[in-house]
């Protein structure tokens, strides 16, 4: 690149050079034959007049003529013997010497003898001229043709004439006109003091060696003339020993070679400058190119990032997912030797508003989950394990503090959720496992803390810390599956009953029958563990026949007893393969007539999620229930879907609220004013509210406060069994010691 740029440049001042050259010639030509013609002229008018004598015509014709060239230094006529017959009036002719004698002129003046046209003498320093001088001799001949006079003349160097002056070519070129004798004619670059060694003596043998050498090169010789026209080019010293790009011409017209040279200096000059631009293109294009070389392979590690993260992160939260975990969870454990918790989180009846209200609608829900589990702990322990369930990893704190946090995060979590014009409060139940005291591999720690969330749900407790004894309770679906086959027809299914209080007179006004499971090997299993099983089972529908028809049986004791005996009622679960099924009305209707059981004391449970797939038949089924007299109660109230069109449209006789949100009805305000709402709008649509899962005196004195109509809750009765239920409602308020953790009297349950 550079070194064609180089010879791009040499070529150019080749060029440069050889014009310049040419031009030398030309004009060298051109002045050479105008002094010529004019000694010709002068020559032939001379003789014209009185011979060749000193003569004042003669000396008026040669005074003109110089005072028409004053470029030329005077006029001279000399006889062949070299004295000076005749000389313009600006020359002192005593003081010009002898031409042929004279070893300056003498060389020229013999030769001008000899020629046939005028010959040029070698440039020197002729004081009564005023300077330096080209002499130009011109022969005379007589009839015969022999030589009478020479006229001879002298061109001033630096006057007239554009050839004798450094102007005549363009700076920064320098030209010289060299004789074949190696004698100088001409150097534009030469002035002053260094005139005489210029001129008096002609080039050095030495520079003329190194001539020979160089030309050499090219196969030429010093010796060897360069053709007429064409040029010859080299490096060479010039004068002074510079160095520089050197043409050298040729005419043969007076025998000159004609130099023209432009020193290495500016060469190189010029290369530079062209390279600076070549190298800063260069520099540009190699920077640009870094830069599109640069932005590629960030491109390339972006992509590579990306396709990193689609693989570690999960696409709809953008949380890391459960691969995530498996990469990262050893260095974690690694680095935490003291220890770590493993949250397993897990979305209350999710599958419910994701059925409900379709995957949009979930899907929004699941990301809000998501950043409210960033947000409350952190974006990097946080990881979506699949579904509606998350993992958490925490650092090893106190037990008690970790429930703090695990607590602070559900109520952030119940703080609802807009989709649309629908409000979702999500509720969440969190298992936990501690490593290393749990376990310490990944697989293990999961298990447990699944486990121990499993837990949490049955207790409806929020949170659970895994306990061993939970290995053995239950073990997998399929072992459920398995045993609940035929527990129906080995009769392991019982029914217990909880109270339900007025919460004006705190009479017992009715009990919800709640089903209980006991295996032989798997013990007691709660029905949030196996009635979804049992559902997906289609067991459900039997089952619930079952306690239907055990609770029928059951409240025909009950009934005489209760003081208030019209009031009384049974409150009975509908599970949604229940209210689905055609015959369930019928069957309700036939078992209540079987049992001589007053329809008007059954009450229907139903949660929002049985409203699903078919609002109009199951209401049409809840609607022929109520007519037959039969009590419907909204069950869950407040979890999920909380469509007031729902509730105008079904039939409803009571709104039950939610446990959680009783449970956290002194703590979150939030909680409470959706009590306070829930409560307002019973109160509007004139539908009575009971509040579940009431647990202590200060809940039921706030909801009763808030105007709620009903309570249930282990503060007042847990779930007991038909003889304490009996003996409850024959005796008044508990008779026998109540059931731990409740309290003793009667007068202060209701606070
Ligand atoms: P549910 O209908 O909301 O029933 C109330 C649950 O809350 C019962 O749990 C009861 O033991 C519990 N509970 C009552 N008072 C308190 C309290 O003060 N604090 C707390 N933490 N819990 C309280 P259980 O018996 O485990 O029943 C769980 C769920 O299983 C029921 O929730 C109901 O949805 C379903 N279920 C129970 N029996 C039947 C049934 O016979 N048929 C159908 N279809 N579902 C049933
Ligand atoms: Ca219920
Ligand atoms: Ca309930």
């Amino acid at each position: 690149m550079l070194f064609l740029q180089w010879r791009n440049i040499e070529e150019e001042v080749s060029l440069e050079l050889s014009s310049a050259n040419d031009q030398i010639i030309n004009s060298l030509q051109m002045v050479m034959r105008k002094y010529e013609t004019l000694l010709e002229v002068l020559g032939e008018r001379l003789l014209e007049l009185e011979g060749l004598r000193d003569s004042p015509r003669a000396r008026e014709l040669i005074d003109r003529l110089l005072q028409r060239n004053p470029e030329l230094a005077g006029f001279g006529l000399a006889d062949p013997e070299g004295n000076l017959i005749l000389t313009t009036q600006n020359l002192d002719r005593s003081r010009v010497p002898n031409l042929a004698l004279d070893p300056r002129t003498s060389d020229t003046f013999s030769k001008a003898l000899d020629a046939e046209r005028m010959v040029i003498g070698r440039t020197y320093h002729l004081p009564t001229a005023g300077g330096w001088i080209i002499p130009m001799r011109y022969p005379l001949r007589d009839g015969e043709g022999r030589v009478v006079a020479v006229i001879t003349t002298g061109l001033r160097l630096g006057a007239g004439e554009s050839l004798w002056s450094k102007e005549s070519v363009p700076a920064p070129i320098r030209f010289a006109v060299i004789r074949e004798d190696m004698y100088r004619q001409y150097g534009s670059y030469i002035s002053g003091p260094e005139m005489e060694a210029y001129y008096a003596s002609p080039i050095s043998q030495r520079v003329l060696e190194i001539y020979d050498r160089l030309l050499a090169r090219q196969g030429l010789s010093i010796t060897s003339r360069p053709e007429e026209g064409s040029k010859v080019h080299l490096y060479a010293p010039d004068f002074r020993g510079n160095w520089g790009r050197v043409c050298i011409g040729y005419t043969s017209l007076y025998g000159y070679y004609t130099l023209t040279a432009m020193p290495l200096t500016e060469v190189l000059l010029r290369f530079s400058r062209q390279a600076l631009w070549t190298l800063g293109l260069l520099l540009i294009f190699n920077g640009l190119l870094y830069l599109i070389f640069r932005a590629a392979i960030r491109q390339q590690r972006r992509n590579e990032a990306e396709l990193a993260y689609l693989a570690s992160h999960d696409q709809l939260t953008r949380l890391p997912n459960r691969r995530n975990l498996s990469d990262r969870f050893p260095e974690w454990s690694m680095s935490r030797r003291q220890g770590f918790s493993l949250l397993f989180i897990d979305l209350d009846n999710f599958k419910g508003i994701n059925d409900l209200h379709g995957h949009s609608v979930g899907d929004a829900i699941l990301r809000e989950v998501g950043v409210r589990l960033q947000h409350h702990f952190g974006d990097h322990c946080v990881f979506r394990q699949g579904g509606d369930e998350f993992i958490v990893l925490w650092e090893a704190v106190p037990k008690e503090q970790l429930e703090t946090i695990c607590r602070r995060f559900l109520a952030a979590l119940r703080t609802p959720i807009a989709c649309g014009e629908m409000q979702f409060s999500i509720r969440a139940s969190i298992g936990i496992a501690r490593a290393p005291r749990d376990g310490t591999r990944l697989e293990e720690l999961l298990r447990r803390a699944d486990m121990a969330m499993y837990e949490a749900k049955r207790l409806h407790a929020g949170i659970f810390h895994y306990q061993p004894r939970l290995e053995d309770q239950t073990g997998g679906d399929t072992r459920i599956e398995q045993a609940l086959a035929g527990a129906l027809e080995r009769g392991e299914f019982s029914v217990v009953y909880q109270p339900q209080i007025d919460a004006r007179s705190g009479e017992i006004v009715g009990a919800e029958a709640l089903v209980r499971w006991h295996h032989d090997t798997l013990g007691d299993i709660p029905p949030d563990r196996f009635i979804p099983i049992a559902e997906n089972m289609g067991l459900m529908r039997e089952i619930g026949l079952m306690v239907t028809e055990k609770a029928l049986v059951d409240s025909a004791s009950l009934i005489p007893l209760a003081e208030a005996s019209r009031n009384f009622r049974i409150a009975l679960n509908v599970s949604a393969s229940q209210l689905r099924d055609e015959g369930f009305v019928d069957a309700m209707i036939a078992l209540c007539r079987n049992y001589h059981h007053p329809t008007r004391t059954l009450v229907i449970e139903v949660t929002e999620s049985l409203f699903i797939h078919d609002l109009e038949h199951a209401r049409e089924r809840l609607d022929r229930l109520r007519g037959e007299g039969m009590e419907i109660s909204l069950d869950d109230f407040g979890t999920g879907y909380s469509s007031l069109s729902l509730l105008t449209r079904l039939p409803l006789s009571e709104l039950k609220i939610d446990r959680e949100f009783v449970q956290n009805i002194l703590t979150d305000s939030q909680d409470y004013k959706l009590i306070m709402g829930i409560i307002d709008l019973g109160r509007s649509l004139d539908i009575p509210v009971l509040a579940e899962g009431v647990e202590n005196r200060q809940q039921a004195a706030r909801l009763r406060d808030a105007g709620c109509d009903r309570f249930q809750g282990f503060h007042f009765a847990r779930p007991m069994p038909l003889s304490h239920l009996q003996r409850m409602i024959r005796d008044g308020w508990f008779p026998s010691p109540p059931p731990a953790g409740s309290p003793g009297e009667a007068d202060s349950l209701l606070g």
